[in-house]
């Protein structure tokens, strides 16, 4: 296989990698990737099988162990991430449980930001757990919470920011920061920014995970999931993936390339339509309260600004009349879908104290600021002025 003529790329734009990084033409000479779909590779003689057995470079045996499609798919990722290496996985969730078994054993403590995806929650709490790892969470801001609970024997520290539904935005620098003083490894899932908007390894981060079938697909088609890296930790989950198999297909690998092809483009016209629309909620009187760090007025605006190039899609606002309400507000609504995803291109509505954030207690949604008036809206790329038209059906509902 061929690669791109020169070594342009190297000093090249993100905008640029996200669309030439990875590429590997066959002799064929087509332009678009390929997509291998093969689940074994032939040899060309008992010797030439010996040695890329025994791991001959770039040489390909088994698709659960490398194929070419995903790994044009890892190669781009990890320009973008300005990282080393990228390990790609058949689901965001299937990255980070690889992550997991990478580097944790039995007595090892996981500190774990409270508001992140309920899977990743139970993924600690009711399996790294059965293993003998101590799991603790704690509120994303609030750092003297972090220092108490990184401890000694802590290994790995994981958060998203911004987080979800309500947009707090960690202090990346600072966490990194904690994490290496007992030796740990900061894991930052940087799916509601992408590398388009945000790339924490630039500020300490250690690994980053990626849900795939959010905005890195961005149209809503398939599921996958990447950690990023250095070589030696990409190598350690590497070494996982391979043999324990949540490996992506080269279908989907293909799709999130194509994806990736567009990700600047959508990740500025998501941001420019969510703080449209944020801004335009503000001014509604049913409106208690919108949650989107592009306002100036959230609590983390100006950590956002630093870290973040946009503010991305994702936004809530708290409506008065509690769930009655915002349950009113969501049913009449036409134009949105009605889902618990987000990154497409589509528009997403949901009421998360009844769905993503319903297994919770009335105590702990409370604790993490889930009131039964929120709405959270992952704003896609329709014309702003069809999707407030779609929200004025809500709020006259109310
Ligand atoms: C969706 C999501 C995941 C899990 O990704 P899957 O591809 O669904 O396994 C992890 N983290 C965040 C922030 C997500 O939104």
């Amino acid at each position: 296989m061929t690669k791109e003529r020169g070594n342009w790329l190297d000093t090249a734009h993100p905008e640029t990698r996200a669309i030439r990084s990875g590429v590997k033409r066959t002799p064929e000479g087509e332009h678009s990737e390929p997509i291998f779909t093969t689940s074994s590779f032939v040899f060309e003689s008992a010797e030439d099988a010996a040695a890329k057995f025994m791991g001959q470079d770039g040489a390909n045996v088994y698709s659960r162990y490398t194929n070419p499609t995903v790994r044009m798919l890892e190669q781009r990722l990890a320009a973008l991430e300005q990282a080393d290496a990228a390990v790609a996985t058949a689901s965001g969730m299937a990255a980070i449980l690889s992550v997991c078994m990478a580097f944790l054993q039995a007595g090892d403590r996981v500190v774990c930001s409270r508001d992140v995806f309920g899977s990743t929650t139970g993924l600690f709490q009711n399996y790294m757990s059965k293993f003998g790892v101590d799991v603790c969470f704690v509120p994303l801001t609030d750092f003297e919470a972090w220092e108490r609970e990184v401890t000694s024997s802590t290994k790995l520290v994981f958060c998203e920011s911004p987080s979800n539904p309500l947009c707090e935005v960690a202090d990346l620098k600072r966490l990194a920061d904690l994490t290496h003083r007992v030796g740990a490894k900061f894991v930052v899932d940087n799916c509601f920014c992408t590398p388009a908007l945000q790339t924490p390894l630039a500020l300490g981060a250690d690994i980053i995970i990626h849900s795939a079938t959010k905005y890195l697909d961005g149209q809503g088609r398939v599921l996958g999931g990447a950690a990023v890296g250095s070589a030696q930790d990409m190598a350690a989950v590497t070494a996982f993936v391979r043999t324990c198999g949540p490996a992506m297909s080269p279908f989907n690998a293909w799709v999130v390339l194509k994806g990736l092809e567009t990700l600047f483009l959508r990740m500025e016209a998501h941001s420019h339509n969510a703080q449209k629309l944020a801004e335009w909620l503000v001014s509604n009187p049913q409106v208690l309260k919108v949650h989107y760090a592009g306002l100036a007025d959230h609590q983390g605006h100006s950590l956002a600004s630093m870290q973040q190039s946009h503010y991305g899609g994702v936004l809530s606002f708290e409506i008065k009349g509690g769930r009655d309400a915002a349950w009113r507000f969501i049913n009449a609504t036409e134009l949105m879908s009605l889902t618990a995803n987000l990154g497409d291109v589509r528009t997403t509505i949901v009421h998360p104290a009844t769905t993503t954030h319903g297994r919770l207690s009335d105590q702990q949604r409370s604790e993490a600021g889930i009131a039964e008036g929120l709405i959270r809206i992952a704003v896609g790329l329709e014309h702003i002025d069809d999707l407030r038209k779609d929200c004025d059906r809500g709020f006259d509902a109310l």
